[in-house]
């Protein structure tokens, strides 16, 4: 099958041309003293767009290694963990919870909608034995977003910990790891930084060492683990295992484009980008997943199916057809996502996605207002540049 000409997925994303440069770069050696000094440039660089003052670990591999790695090392049998479950990603969080021999509390709503700080606090006021809080800011699969500006705070006012899948949250919404107090936070290079799959970005507060040190269970001498990158890396300059060299340089590529552009900057594209593409799809009579505009993620528009279409045939059609690959609905429901993620984030390109999403829902049978969708759009488009 001929390659995509739009790549219009919720990641891993089109990557820039100086993206793709860096990723061509030589191998080095990881103990030459160039890939070194990138390495700790790096870490300073995810620290500027996570703005935080606290450790930075680079894990090697996708984000998961990562999500699990922290998750494993922050979790004692028996503590009491909450929750928060709006989503695929969320849910998963809760079995590993549970697995890890954790005390699971869970406020569970339906994948269109958002759990509220007013819940959150309501169930820590009636759960003094609650000791981390675990959420997925950016629920990708479905589109939605957590309210992490209001629940971070509250959980570290009460001396809570957090524990924050924000893969695809970081550079995708407002993000203050420091004035948050979020302890553990994870990020994905392939979302809406727009760099390489396959390198993990996490922060780690003091206290959220503290509990890691104290914990008998937290990973050493593996794949999983923090405290090897914290005690041989980040302290004796000793990596665990070889970094993914050529990733590496991606990532480094992706940050300093993502700096030179300000992070201010690229979070407001991608909130743009999500407006142009909202107001189409309403435009074009299509019905948005989720409930409410501000729980609507910038970096993935999801849309309900009209009857009887079924996503992946959906997903499968624009890209057969039109040649643009969309995202499907990853178990969240049935929904179709049109991402404007990383690079894809601005321009043309949801104008482009929306074209062929409205196609393809003619195409099959369902038809929508095309044009007056794509009219709309401009409209919203124009507007901003202006
Ligand atoms: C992409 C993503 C991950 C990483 O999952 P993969 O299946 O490895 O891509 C984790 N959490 C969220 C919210 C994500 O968007």
């Amino acid at each position: 099958m001929a390659l995509p000409d739009f790549t219009l997925s919720a990641g891993p994303v089109t990557v820039s041309e100086r993206t793709r440069a860096a990723l061509a770069r030589p191998i080095l050696y990881h103990y030459d003293p160039e890939f070194r000094a990138g390495f700790v440039r790096t870490q300073s660089k995810v620290a500027e767009i996570f703005r935080t003052k606290n450790d930075i670990i680079l894990m090697q591999g996708e984000a998961i290694v990562g999500l699990e790695g922290a998750l494993r090392s922050l979790i004692t049998p028996g503590m009491h963990v909450l929750n928060l479950v709006q989503g695929v990603f969320g849910k998963g969080t809760g079995y590993w919870i549970k697995d890890f021999g954790a005390e699971l509390h869970e406020i569970e709503v339906g994948y269109d909608d958002a759990v509220s700080p007013a819940q959150v606090e309501e169930y820590l006021d009636a759960h003094p034995e609650i000791e981390m809080v675990c959420l997925v800011a950016s629920e990708t699969p479905s589109g939605t977003v957590t309210d992490v500006a209001a629940i971070g705070p509250m959980c570290s006012d009460r001396g809570i910990l957090t524990y924050i899948d924000t893969v695809s949250g970081v550079l995708g919404m407002p993000w203050e790891t420091d004035e948050w107090g979020l302890d553990l936070c994870v990020a994905g290079a392939q979302k809406c930084l727009g760099g390489p799959a396959g390198v993990a970005m996490i922060s780690v507060s003091p206290r959220a060492w503290e509990k890691i040190y104290a914990n008998p269970a937290a990973p050493r001498d593996s794949y999983l683990s923090l405290l090897d990158w914290k005690e041989k890396w980040l302290g004796e300059g000793r990596f665990p295992y070889t970094p993914s060299v050529t990733d590496m340089f991606g990532l480094e590529s992706a940050l300093d484009q993502a700096l030179e552009e300000g992070v201010d900057a690229v979070v407001a594209r991608h909130r743009s980008a999500a407006e142009v593409t909202r107001a189409g799809a309403r435009a074009m009579g299509l019905e948005l997943w989720a409930v409410r505009d501000e729980i609507a993620s910038a970096c993935v528009t999801s849309i309900r199916m009209p009857d009887g279409l079924d996503n992946a045939v959906v997903r499968d059609h624009a890209r057969a057809v039109y040649g643009v690959m969309l995202s499907h609905g990853q178990g969240a429901g049935n929904l179709v996502r049109l991402s404007h993620m990383g690079p894809t984030a601005g321009g043309l390109h949801s104008i482009v996605g929306l074209a062929a999403l409205g196609r393809t829902f003619a195409d099959l049978g369902a038809p929508v207002d095309i044009g007056g969708g794509l009219e709309a759009a401009l409209d919203v488009l124009s507007a901003q540049s202006a």
